[in-house]
């Protein structure tokens, strides 16, 4: 068993403890003392980062009554080990669980919603709440009232109670553990069991900031930062609001509208972009319809290589063109890759399909379509001409017979 120093003292980073048990556990060597200050992952809080007689900590785990270390190398040797919490890490941790403690219990004394799971991430906290229907005025409330307990500088003590004291507590859910519970009681506002590592006053939290809520396998998943990660989250918005306005040119309150302004810019030149483009094929069509030769029975036969062409644009310019006139339309483009689109006009008795199966071989490509309408796409660029050439010898005797 491992005597936990981390229940009496949240603050303790430096401490001299006996190695029980010293072992390799693959690349890591795992170490069990008769004492720690290293809190292992559990309830929702990650493990204590440090050093133990000389050996970087990488994980710290709970096994049983017992916690592991797992070390990068074998401490020192000696009959004690010194170890030093990162005391960083730990004033984050105590500050972001201290403050779930105050939100958690804002959210049961303003909305009923119960706190049923926590998540210390290593960017954002969340907690999953019972009650998903609640809006950004609940949200809004919870936060006010946990950062006015925050602002009122509260007592937070710990206290460990037998189990049949422990039912006479007003604990805000019922203790998980067996036998005795650890306490943890924010004066006159919440007391609940926990065996993770809090702050003295409330006011060393700082602040509590929610971001955001999304419901998720019907509970309310709600993000947010406390303390020195609220600070760092406050000046990024801040920093990014000004980049913005900025790139805008515009002052802060007005970058919704001047963002309204600008999509709304963006769809009109795309719209006017498109009817032109439309305009420019139309009028090409006509074009290549008007200087194609005629061929058997009054049918026009339009063919031609267009470069710089991807498939979408060929199969609507083909398309375009059958309606100017009787007409055979075979064009092949040479963009990114090859294309192919052929089109005939109403009334021809041919099937396309059966001049595309020659042609596509020649750009190595694949494609389909009706009788009056294939298309095809591969990936040999010059291929394209005798593409062309194969399906025009097919439709030239096909009309011609
Ligand atoms: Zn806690």
């Amino acid at each position: 068993m491992t005597q936990r120093l981390f229940f009496e003292n949240a603050y303790l980073t430096e401490f001299e403890a006996r190695p029980l048990r010293v072992q390799r556990e693959g690349e890591r060597t795992a170490v069990v003392l008769d004492a720690t200050a290293f809190y292992p992952t559990s309830g929702g809080q990650p493990h204590d980062l440090g050093e133990l007689g000389g050996a970087r900590v990488l994980n710290v785990e709970e096994r049983g009554a017992e916690i592991v270390h797992l070390l990068d190398r074998a401490p020192d040797s000696g009959p004690v080990l010194r170890g030093r919490v990162d005391p960083d890490r730990r004033r984050d941790h105590r500050e972001q669980h201290s403050g779930q403690h105050l939100l958690s219990a804002a959210f049961v004394q303003l909305a009923r919603a119960e706190t049923s799971s926590f998540h210390l991430g290593a960017e954002e906290c969340t907690i999953d709440l019972s009650r998903p229907a609640l809006g950004p005025d609940d949200l809004d409330a919870a936060e006010d009232l946990a950062n006015r307990i925050v602002r009122e500088c509260r007592p937070v003590r710990p206290t460990i109670h037998s189990a049949a004291e422990a039912k006479a507590l007003p604990l805000r859910k019922p203790p998980a553990v067996e036998g005795d519970v650890r306490v943890v009681t924010v004066e006159g506002f919440d007391v609940s069991a926990c065996g993770g590592t809090h702050v003295a006053r409330t006011g060393e939290v700082g602040q509590i900031r929610v971001l955001g809520a999304e419901k998720t396998k019907g509970l309310l998943r709600v993000s947010f930062v406390c303390g020195g990660r609220a600070l760092l989250a406050a000046r990024r918005k801040g920093r990014l609001l000004e980049a913005l306005r900025g790139a805008a040119g515009t002052s802060e309150p007005e970058l919704p509208a001047a963002f309204g302004r600008l999509r709304a810019e963006g769809e009109r030149l795309r719209k006017a972009h498109q009817e032109t483009s439309e305009a420019l094929l139309a009028y090409e069509a006509r074009e290549l319809f008007a200087a194609a030769p005629g061929a058997a029975g009054g049918t026009k036969l339009v063919v031609k290589t267009l470069d710089g062409r991807e498939m979408k644009e060929l199969s609507w310019l083909a398309d375009r063109i059958a309606r100017e006139g009787r007409c055979v339309v075979l064009l092949g483009g040479r963009g990114e890759r090859a294309s192919l689109a052929f089109v005939r006009s109403e009334g021809i008795d041919l099937d396309l399909r059966k001049a595309l199966e020659p042609a596509a071989r020649e750009i190595e490509g694949k494609g389909g379509g009706r009788p009056n309408f294939v298309q095809a796409g591969g990936s040999r660029r010059e291929g394209v001409e005798a593409a062309l050439a194969a399906a025009r010898a097919w439709v030239a005797a096909a009309l011609g017979g």
